[in-house]
């Protein structure tokens, strides 16, 4: 039981309602009241929280990670994707262990919690060392298993390791296990229907990269002779809760077939910078009912696991491609890194009201960079940064405060990345 006394509350409601000096009262891992100050019930808390004014909201749902790469970061910088992975990033992973690979998930939910992320969508391999790092950290996570078809047999027996996961993690804790088939590039037609096949039988989702780069997206045209999305939809993948990392590269046709499925896109446009992969039509894809969220990829083709620079890149590569200043607003782009994410994967979060997850993220808003205060949803989002989150609560539990980690030593996970890292340089 914690009570939030003095707060300003950016409730990120429909209304899109701020309330000054605002009491939060949590039980229970839910939000029992949340309004203004002067009109909260009686509450007995075991623990007051004054925050002076300071920042709260709803913590940010990262809708695309790959929280093991936290350890290549820095590691191969410059290269298109394709370059970057074959001769660097794949065999790179070649030498990742169980260890290394949870050591390094351990650093990414530390650098996740301490930027307000409540909830991460993950896709990679070595997910027994990704769930015990989430578990241990407390924050949500949707786990994936990559499945690729490389060679005959591979695909099928990596399939069902995601069916066992899917046993093991599923609705336990704060995680839940969708299917993931690689990419189009990387997983052939049959293992696709497979996959889709193996997620109607669980009744579970499917988290993939579609259209990263035009390369793929015209390979695909040329000899498939359709559209990753429509041959997505072909194979029964859209009939599924559907996941689509990047939709960089997407036609008119793909977004309509997207809306009509109910897909998810999940935009990184950093990475897709980085990379120089291009810049996702977000602002038409919206206009034409798509769900749009937001996420970070991995540490290596980022470089940070930051949802407020997201917010940023996102917004503004759509004011400047559509020379619209008014595509993209502040309190739209909010949703777009927090709601519309915990929507997607039922979290019940996203919004501070009664009976929602205690999700919350508080933002020191004592720095210059807070002043004046006309708008705090413009504060937030145009100019808050990771540096300013000063506490961050999932389901009631507060996993980081004041540079401090409920469940991690810093400065040991530091030190295990360092060491791991020092194997990494003999490739
Ligand atoms: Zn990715």
């Amino acid at each position: 039981m914690v009570e939030i006394r003095h707060a300003t509350l950016i409730t990120n409601n429909d209304r899109d309602e701020v309330i000054r000096d605002a009491t939060i009262q949590v039980k229970d891992g839910k939000i029992a009241y949340a309004g203004q100050g002067k009109a909260a019930p009686e509450f007995a808390p075991e623990r007051v929280i004054d925050a002076h004014g300071n920042i709260i909201m709803p913590g940010f749902v990262n809708m695309h990670t790959h929280v093991p790469m936290n350890l290549f970061r820095s590691y191969a910088d410059d290269l298109d994707l394709m370059t970057w992975l074959n001769t660097r990033i794949f065999p790179a992973e070649d030498k990742l262990t169980e260890e290394s690979a949870y050591w390094a998930s351990m650093a990414a939910m530390c650098e996740l919690s301490a930027a307000g992320v409540i909830a991460f969508n993950e896709m990679y391999f070595f997910v027994d060392s990704i769930a015990r790092a989430a578990q241990q950290s407390g924050l949500r996570g949707v786990l994936s298993r990559a499945v690729v078809t490389p060679a005959p047999g591979v695909g099928e027996r990596m399939l069902e390791e995601s069916k066992e996961l899917f046993e093991k993690y599923n609705g336990k804790g704060r995680l839940k296990v969708f299917l993931s088939p690689h990419a189009q590039y990387t997983v052939n037609n049959g293992m696709l229907e497979q996959i889709a096949e193996a997620a109607k039988t669980l009744g579970t989702g499917v988290h993939m990269h579609v259209s990263e780069t035009r390369g793929e997206h015209e390979t695909c045209l040329k000899e498939q002779g359709m559209t990753p999305i429509e041959l997505c939809q072909k194979v029964g993948l859209l009939d599924v809760p559907f996941y689509a990392a990047h939709c960089v590269w997407i036609g008119e046709h793909d977004m309509e077939l997207m809306a009509e499925y109910n897909a998810t896109v999940l935009s990184c446009p950093k990475s897709n910078l980085k990379l120089a992969s291009g810049i996702a039509p977000l602002t038409e894809m919206m206009q034409k009912g798509v769900r749009v969220t937001l996420g970070t990829d991995g540490a290596a083709s980022n470089n940070k696991l930051s949802m407020w620079e997201e917010m940023t890149y996102a917004s503004f590569l759509q004011k400047g491609t559509t020379y619209d200043p008014k595509t993209m607003p502040a309190a739209q782009t909010l949703k777009l890194a927090t709601r519309y994410g915990a929507e997607a994967l039922g979290l019940n979060s996203g919004v501070v009201e009664a009976g929602k997850n205690a999700d919350l993220v508080m933002v020191n808003t004592n720095g210059v960079r807070y002043t004046p205060d006309y708008d705090e949803i413009s504060l937030a989002v145009y100019a808050g940064s990771d540096a300013d989150v000063c506490m961050t609560m999932v389901g009631g539990d507060i996993i980081y405060e004041d540079g401090k980690f409920a469940f991690a030593d810093l400065d040991e996970v530091k030190m295990k990345l360092a060491e791991y890292a020092e194997s990494m340089k003999k490739i």
